[in-house]
């Protein structure tokens, strides 16, 4: 080795046991080429060998056990492809069968009828009867028992890893042998002094050995949070940078509460706002009226009624002459706010205007003109409005609708709108647990609209499989007697674009022979329609002239036809929890019962029948979404995995809290205070940070770039 710089990237074929076979396979496995990667290669669990399981404790939640136990019989079953070696053994509590579908044969002349071995696996239940099947055995030696350490790291590994020898065990030896010629002062510290000791962090070197190889409980700890830390504190700083680098937050100030505020509460208003919506409007009138900017992330379940929120904060802004604007993330939204909102302000007067892709020539010089001279006081469209060509008269309230698609790169595009940036307003619909808004959202602050407006019915939901079609299919019927709109949504096949519309055809077919076009009337939209078709087709629904409403999730976001009572989601499983919830809050909008169907294949996964049993339990936006996080992890929720974001080894944002927010807290403090981390004691964070920009995409922490 050159220098020690290149300890850290040396390639894994140096270590003992490792070929170029195996590296490769590590490689394409589990992204390890180097003594660096293997060390940031940290064990997910760790098994306390003095609290070995008993056999009798296992239960099917229980996943991987470590034990110890005499081999009492061995048996093989099955001829040829099924064959397959049984070892049963006990530990006196009670007996357990080891499978071997390959390599029975090695294995048979392995073990030793009689003899007792450690054994290590993950239990798989079968007609309620446990069995483990190719578990890591070793022979138990009982003075190496006394030797052994009392943790033992669990890694992730692969079928094909294990098949390769390279199995838990494998990865740690690899582990030890990196860590044993590791020169210390190769890790360095980037956490200024006064950090690791104001959060009781121990070093980077002390982790990084520890987290490896603890001694016992408590080491585990603090080198995970340590590591959890580095995780959480590079995210906050990533996210609250773009923030703090915004011309030092100053921000409008509008002092003033109005005319137009006032006449529009007092004179238009159609209904007492609920508590919470008031609480929310005194949040933002209190930011924008301090001169620094506002972030502000409003969350509320469907049908909570941001809108209104959102139009008397715009209202605030042309009370004190200023713009506003909002952005839908569809064109379909955009429109309905379009027309609800200038009908709701026509009695003030004022200029309401929109800017979409289908906006053209004339119609949309004019427009542009009216945004710049001014003379447009409340501008709504959707991406449209942050190309370059829109530049505002006096921009001073940016309302984003549904935000999970809009990234903080995209809410920074208003920002340079005008001289000083005009103050934000992000409502989003998919409640996002709190943990994951200070993560992903770290930058923004959040308030919550936490209560219906009153008289809703909760929407019943049901999960049927596809034989009860014909059921539903005539209470459809009796619906649509009854005066009522029905959708029924597609889902969107990601794999294929072409599938997804085939699919749709077909269903829109089979819909048409249980309603046939001479007495009902079907509406379509998907994403490949015409912008112009997809308005034609919404519209129908919208004013009550089509029955039904057959679409792909086009609809998912916002639209409101408060007599629509009737949600059908076709092929329910393909759809994820937060989508399931913002569709099924289409209904329920108005004073009727409403309903919700989730059709579904009759063998469906077991994680997909949580889903659906999840939705049929509750209808609160906020459990569900918690719900959601714990079934699928974060990155996968709300579409934020190709962000990298969220993309953490350690962090479990549903357990870790407390250190999401010490760690917010603690970012915003440090680019407060330091803006540029120009300072000497933040010098390893801004190398860190550093790499962190000049890295690609892929997450989590790297070291061996640094220094
Ligand atoms: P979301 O939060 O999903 O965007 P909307 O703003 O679209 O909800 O509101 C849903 C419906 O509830 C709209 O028809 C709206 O006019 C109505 N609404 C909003 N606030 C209230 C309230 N305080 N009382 C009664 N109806 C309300
Ligand atoms: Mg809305």
């Amino acid at each position: 080795m050159t220098s020690n710089h290149s300890y850290l990237q040396t390639s894994l074929t140096y270590l003992k046991g490792v070929g170029p076979q195996k590296s490769k396979l590590l490689e394409e496995e589990l992204q390890l080429r180097n003594f660096g990667d293997l060390l940031l290669y940290f064990p997910y669990k760790y098994m306390d060998v003095n609290a070995l399981n008993q056999i009798s404790a296992i239960r099917p939640h229980v996943d991987w056990v470590y034990l110890k136990g005499r081999v009492v019989n061995m048996r093989e079953e099955g001829e040829g492809f099924k064959k397959r070696l049984i070892v049963t053994i006990s530990d006196g509590t009670g007996e357990l069968e080891l499978v071997w579908f390959q390599g029975g044969q090695w294995m048979k002349n392995k073990i030793q009828p009689n003899a007792v071995y450690g054994i290590f696996g993950k239990i798989t239940f079968f007609n309620n009867k446990p069995s483990m099947n190719h578990p890591e055995i070793e022979v138990w030696d009982g003075e190496k028992e006394a030797a052994m350490p009392e943790m033992i790291p669990l890694y992730n590994t692969t079928e094909k890893l294990r098949r390769r020898g390279l199995d838990n065990k494998a990865i740690g030896n690899l582990t030890k042998q990196v860590l044993e010629k590791l020169p210390n002062e190769l890790i360095e510290e980037w956490f200024p002094p006064s950090v690791l000791k104001d959060y009781e962090l121990p070093s980077r070197i002390w982790a990084t050995h520890k987290i490896h190889f603890p001694a016992n409980g408590q080491e585990i700890f603090f080198a995970q949070r340590r590591f959890k830390f580095e995780e959480l504190l590079l995210a906050q700083l990533k996210i609250n940078k773009v923030r703090v680098s915004t011309q030092s937050r100053m921000g409008y100030r509008f002092e003033h509460v109005r005319d137009y505020f006032n006449r529009f509460f007092h004179e238009i208003l159609p209904f007492e706002l609920t508590n919470a919506q008031k609480r929310v409007v005194r949040e933002i009138r209190q930011d924008v009226n301090t001169g620094t900017q506002m972030n502000r992330l409003v969350q509320g379940d469907v049908g909570s009624g941001k809108t209104m929120v959102a139009l008397m904060a715009m209202l605030l802004a042309v009370d004190n002459s200023f713009q506003a604007s909002l952005m839908a993330p569809t064109e379909i939204l955009a429109r309905q706010h379009y027309e609800s909102i200038s009908e709701l302000l026509e009695p003030l007067g004022l200029n309401v205007v929109i800017l979409t892709g289908t906006v053209k020539g004339k119609e949309r010089k004019k427009v542009l003109a009216d945004i710049e001279n001014g003379a447009a006081h409340i501008v709504i469209g959707t991406h449209a409005l942050i190309e370059d060509t829109v530049r505002f008269h006096q921009l001073g309230l940016s309302v984003i609708d549904e935000q999970h698609r809009f990234g903080v790169s995209q809410r920074a595009k208003f920002w340079v709108k005008s001289a000083i940036p005009p103050h934000v307003l992000v409502m989003t619909a998919t409640p996002i647990p709190r943990t994951l808004a200070m993560t992903f959202y770290g930058d923004l602050e959040v308030s919550v609209i936490d209560e219906l407006p009153p008289g809703r019915k909760p929407i019943q939901t049901v999960h049927r499989t596809e034989q009860y079609r014909p059921q539903i299919m005539q209470f459809i019927k009796s619906e649509i007697a009854a005066g009522r709109q029905v959708y029924i949504v597609y889902p969107l096949i990601e794999e294929s674009e072409h599938l997804q519309f085939e699919s749709l055809l077909l269903g829109l077919e089979q819909v048409k022979t249980w309603f046939p076009e001479e007495r009902y009337n079907v509406a379509m939209v998907h994403g490949r329609m015409k912008p112009d078709e997809k308005r034609n087709n919404m519209e129908r629904f919208v004013k009550g002239e089509a029955h039904i409403l057959v679409a792909t999730t086009v609809i998912e976001v916002g639209v409101n036809v408060p007599n629509a009572s009737v949600m059908i989601i076709e092929s329910a499983e393909r759809f994820g929890l937060a989508q399931l919830h913002q569709l099924r809050g289409r209904v329920g909008r108005g004073s009727d019962k409403s309903y919700c169907f989730l059709l579904t294949a009759s063998g469906i996964s077991k994680e997909s029948a949580q889903r659906m049993s999840i939705m049929v339990q509750s209808n609160d936006g906020f459990k569900i979404a918690e719900e959601d996080l714990k079934l699928r992890g974060p990155g996968d929720v709300y579409g934020t995995k190709q962000s990298g974001a969220l993309d953490f080894q350690l962090v479990d944002i549903v357990e870790d809290v407390e250190l999401v927010e010490l760690t917010r807290n603690l970012a915003r403090t440090i680019l407060e205070q330091d803006p540029k981390l120009t300072a000497e004691e933040n010098r390893g964070i801004f190398n860190m940070l550093k790499t962190e920009e000049n890295k690609s995409q892929k997450g989590g922490i790297r070291w061996h770039h640094i220094g």
